[in-house]
């Protein structure tokens, strides 16, 4: 039985059993599976930032258990009713994303009238709330995120989706027409449980770093957890269960916020939907596309003995597995995360012929030269290092973060001014002012890299 605390309540405090039923059939079946809710945690639509969340009912303690979830009620391909077929087969079903065994345990368990997982996934009777942006039309994408790298992204999404649905996923259907009908399991409905999983499902940390990461997996209740980068709790893995644990104090009627990862708003966007409003996220980053820098080098190398050296460099570093033609550099609010990749493309590209012949004859760096140049280099590219670099190096990251802001559509100042501006800001649609935040974190941290290297 669904207790009253674990109603939901409206802002007044009462229960309205006639407000969300699919709630209430969701919170009764967590109690026939043992999913266990902390009394002092509820969910609700009212009070949380986007439909449903949960919410403190009282003062919480760092380390309370909030909910404890049996890995029996977690919704997998070992644990859906299409297990026998998924794992006798599971060789007809590797992809590149590794994700084609839950989306068919997914595709049947949403469409079975009697799914086990029914009150779960009832919650979501469809998925026109979703609101990536593959599901923005290409001009909208284009013109709202061009260079922050999310059209792209989403290009390669929907190619690999189409092709994952037609040479994996339907012929697999066809062959179990007991479980999976085509009509009713279509692409559309294969690309919103997509969706679904980006911004719903969890991957348990694997214990080997070397090993394989973890397929994703449904974790009901968890995901009914909202995201910020300052958030409050965090699930914790176990060999019997799931456990969502407060990891600070949480007052009475605070949002619990699970924590996503360490997300820049265009990831955000790009896998859940939507960004934090700049500038509050402290995960943000910008990319600087290691062509850029290149760029930089060539426009800053004076003749032909010096562009043939150069093109020698990048040859060396590409051999090295530093740079590669669609990497990119990444800075966060502090400065570049990527430092090691960074710090040996500057070093590197700044030698001089002399300097570049030993380095290729002793076949780059020694070892334990490695690890000194690793400690060097975090600190060198950090925001608070950067303005002591050599000038030479300052040019190259002045030119490639110039290279970068001329990729947008629009100038810092113009989204700043639209920011700043309560009028224009009111008037943006809900994407215009996802968009912005992406744009805007990007661009701010591109133009201190300039600043600092000026
Ligand atoms: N609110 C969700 C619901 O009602 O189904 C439950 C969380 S679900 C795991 C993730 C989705 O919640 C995201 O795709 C996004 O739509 C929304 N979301 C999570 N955190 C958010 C935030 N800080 N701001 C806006 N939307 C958020």
């Amino acid at each position: 039985m669904a207790t009253d605390a674990k109603r939901p309540k409206r802002e007044d405090g009462s229960s309205d059993c006639s407000v969300d039923e699919s709630l209430n059939s969701f919170l009764l079946w967590c109690d026939e599976v043992s999913l266990n809710l902390s009394s002092k945690v509820y969910l609700s639509k009212e009070g949380t930032v986007a439909a449903y969340g949960m919410l403190a009912k009282e003062d919480i303690e760092e380390g309370h258990v909030l909910f404890s979830i049996p890995r029996c009620a977690l919704l997998h391909p070992g644990t859906s009713k299409t297990k026998k077929v998924l794992e006798e087969e599971k060789n007809r079903l590797e992809s590149p994303s590794g994700w084609v065994p839950l989306l068919l345990a997914l595709m049947y368990e949403y469409t079975s009238a009697g799914s086990h997982w029914r009150p779960y996934l009832s919650l979501w009777p469809d998925f026109r709330k979703l609101d990536h942006p593959m599901f923005w039309s290409r001009e909208e994408r284009e013109t709202l995120l061009k260079g922050t790298g999310v059209p792209e992204a989403v290009d390669t999404d929907l190619s690999n989706i189409q092709l994952e649905y037609k040479d994996t996923v339907l012929p697999f259907m066809l062959s179990h027409p007991e479980l999976w009908d085509p009509e009713r399991h279509t692409l559309e409905l294969y690309q919103s449980l997509v969706a679904f999983v980006m911004a719903y499902s969890f991957q348990e940390p694997s214990e080997d770093e070397d090993e394989d990461p973890n397929p994703p997996m449904m974790v009901p209740m968890a995901d009914m957890l909202n995201h910020v980068s300052n958030h409050n709790a965090n699930l914790e893995y176990t060999p019997e269960c799931l456990k969502m644990v407060a990891v600070r104090p949480i007052k009475k009627a605070e949002e619990i916020f699970n924590t996503y990862g360490q997300t820049a708003n265009w990831q955000l966007l790009h896998m859940y939907g939507f960004t934090e409003p700049f500038p509050t996220n402290s995960n943000d980053t910008a990319d600087v596309q290691m062509t850029a820098v290149y760029k930089a080098a060539q426009q800053a190398t004076p003749n032909e003995a010096e562009q043939r050296l150069l093109v020698d460099k990048w040859k060396m570093l590409r051999d090295m597995d530093v740079v590669g033609e669609k990497g990119v550099f990444v800075f966060g609010k502090n400065g570049s995360l990527t430092d090691t990749e960074l710090y040996m493309t500057l070093k590197v590209i700044s030698m001089s012929k002399e300097e570049f012949r030993d380095f290729q004859e002793n076949e780059g760096w020694e070892d334990d030269e490695d690890e000194d140049e690793d400690s060097r280099a975090a600190q060198a590219l950090s925001f608070d290092g950067i303005p002591a670099l050599a000038p030479d190096w300052k040019r190259l990251l002045h030119a490639a973060a110039g290279f970068t802001l001329t990729a947008y559509a629009e100038d810092l100042e113009t989204d700043l001014r639209v920011m700043e501006e309560p009028k224009a800001l009111a008037k943006l649609g809900h994407r215009e002012r996802r968009a912005l935040d992406v744009r805007l974190g990007q661009k701010s941290i591109l133009r201190k890299l300039q600043q600092l290297t000026h």
